[in-house]
């Protein structure tokens, strides 16, 4: 516990973020968990998931952006992932995050940006997914996408939800009054024990409970988790509600698991993987790192082997 809230808090220090991303041997590691610097080098990862049965999800790696005309070359690098999905014709939607569209500027310039990336999506017959931040921006993540909601379909706009916060049952349940599809994970930032559940059981337990409200639903949802006791125990509910394995689908992150994620597209799975790219990976990168300290090790192996 204390080495992930260590490196949850080093997620987001400016001065090792700048080190760290200009420092040679560490940006290589990056390539475990992100595809690559460019939309290309994107393409071609998903295109290798796509052979291997796995849909995907693109993220352009920006968040905390905190200048207008940044926010607006993330909108202009989402019109390009979307017509570049069409012109590759790989299996692919994308993942936003409200804070690289403004979060932290301005909550109506955020509404704007994200419309225009989900509107091109609409036209293109494609899909969103809003990213949740961390506990501080919940309610209005909840508040932007309502508006989405409310203007574009079921399927080109949907949310993220996550079992760690004490409020996320009562959430799943507004949110399948309107309906929504939504992705349940089990939250990735530094949360205050107000907020969020500071025991793994509970956030587990919370997971099962969620996950078991999303698949009697009758949306399509995402499950998405790593954790082989979470994806037992959905499988298992799956099969003792008669819900079809592709009524819903599971995801995972690039890099993460391939193993498994291969292994569920084999036996007829929806299997979604979560592919990051872009320059501003350091803040990701740790994320993942606090999610398996052990990884910490990798890395520093890595370096040493040069
Ligand atoms: C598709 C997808 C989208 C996500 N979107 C969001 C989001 O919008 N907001 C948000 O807060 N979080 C998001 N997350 C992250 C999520 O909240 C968790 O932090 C992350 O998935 C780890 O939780 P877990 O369910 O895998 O379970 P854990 O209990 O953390 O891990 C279970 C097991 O999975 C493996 N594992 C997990 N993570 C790693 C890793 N980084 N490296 C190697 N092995 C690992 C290990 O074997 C571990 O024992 C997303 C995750 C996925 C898969």
């Amino acid at each position: 516990m204390v080495t992930r809230n260590a490196l949850l808090f080093l997620s987001r220090h400016e001065g090792l973020k700048d080190f760290a991303t200009r420092f040679k041997p560490f940006k290589k590691m990056t390539t475990r968990f992100v595809a690559g610097e460019t939309l290309d080098e994107t393409v071609a990862a998903i295109r290798e998931l796509n052979a291997h049965g796995c849909t995907a999800s693109f993220d352009h790696l920006n968040e905390s952006v905190t200048k207008v005309s940044e926010t607006e070359e993330e909108v202009r690098e989402y019109l390009r992932i979307l017509a570049a999905i069409d012109e590759s014709g790989i299996k692919s939607n994308v993942s936003i995050k409200l804070t690289q569209f403004g979060l932290d500027i301005d909550p109506e310039l955020t509404y704007r940006n994200a419309r225009t990336v989900v509107a091109e999506a609409e036209r293109r017959g494609n899909f969103v997914r809003v990213d949740m931040e961390d506990s501080k921006v919940t309610q209005v993540t909840l508040d932007i996408f309502g508006r989405l909601r409310g203007e574009f379909g079921l399927d080109t706009v949907g949310i993220v939800v996550q079992s760690y916060l004490r409020r996320t049952h009562r959430d799943i349940l507004e949110l399948l009054k309107i309906p929504a599809r939504i992705r349940l994970c089990k939250g990735a930032y530094n949360e205050p024990p107000e907020a969020a559940f500071p025991d793994k059981k509970d956030v587990d337990e919370n997971y099962v409970r969620c996950m078991q409200v999303l698949l009697g639903s009758g949306t399509y949802h995402g499950i998405a988790t790593h954790d082989e006791r979470m994806i037992e125990a959905t499988v298992a509910f799956a099969q003792k509600e008669g819900i079809g394995k592709q009524a819903f689908e599971f995801q995972m992150l690039y890099g993460v698991r391939r193993d498994l994620q291969l292994k569920l597209a084999r036996e007829g799975y929806g299997m979604r993987v979560y592919v990051p790219y872009g320059k501003h990976w350091y803040p990701y990168f740790m994320r993942r790192l606090a999610e398996r300290p052990a990884n910490v090790w990798f890395v520093l192996k890595n370096m040493l082997k040069g």
